[in-house]
């Protein structure tokens, strides 16, 4: 069955849900698709760089599904009064306490790759993503996730780097020239 469609019958029954799309690799069609109908969707992007800090504010990530791991670990942390329920599923239970983590040299925490934590457990977290993808959000706002900033001239935000991967130089509702220098919003 099409991906795009089954999500968006999800959406509908769920007016308030948003979808978390994994866009490295085949999510990136679903969620151009599920943006060009109008449906709420947001953008899972694993390698991308992410201001987020640890709970303690001491640590940072070495990448954005360093920082999403971590946060569904501070999610069910009952020393922070945890309130999520995870469905009873032993494969998702498996996924969750599988993953090793490092600190690495900057003092940014790293968790273990996609390839090498299926080479040691025998098969992809896939159960573990989903989950880890969708609390993504939860915590923490916008900016310190993705690392945007507000237009100085206008009231929108955006992503620093466009669709290309470039900075941008111009904010991309208002046209405003941006400084090249400028600070991206912490
Ligand atoms: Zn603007």
């Amino acid at each position: 069955m099409d991906t795009t469609g089954r999500v968006k019958g999800i959406l509908a029954a769920e007016p308030d849900a948003t979808a978390v799309v994994d866009v490295i690799g085949i999510g990136a069609g679903v969620y151009d698709r599920l943006r060009e109908q109008g449906c709420k969707a947001d953008p899972f992007t694993a390698g991308r760089k992410t201001n987020r800090k640890d709970a303690t504010g001491q640590f940072g990530f070495r990448d954005l599904r360093s920082a999403a791991w971590w946060n569904l670990r501070e999610m069910l942390d009952p020393a922070r009064g945890a309130v999520l329920a995870l469905p009873p599923d032993d494969e998702l239970a498996g996924d969750l306490t599988a993953l090793h983590y490092r600190h690495v040299s900057d003092g940014k925490i790293q968790v273990e790759s996609k390839d090498d934590i299926r080479r040691r457990i025998g098969r992809s977290t896939d159960r573990g993503d989903a989950v880890i993808q969708a609390c993504w959000m939860s915590l923490g706002s916008w900016h310190e996730a993705y690392g945007t900033m507000d237009c100085p001239s206008c009231p929108e935000s955006f992503m620093r780097d466009g669709a290309d991967g470039k900075l941008r130089t111009a904010c991309p509702f208002c046209k405003a020239p941006l400084d090249e220098g400028e600070e991206q919003a912490a």
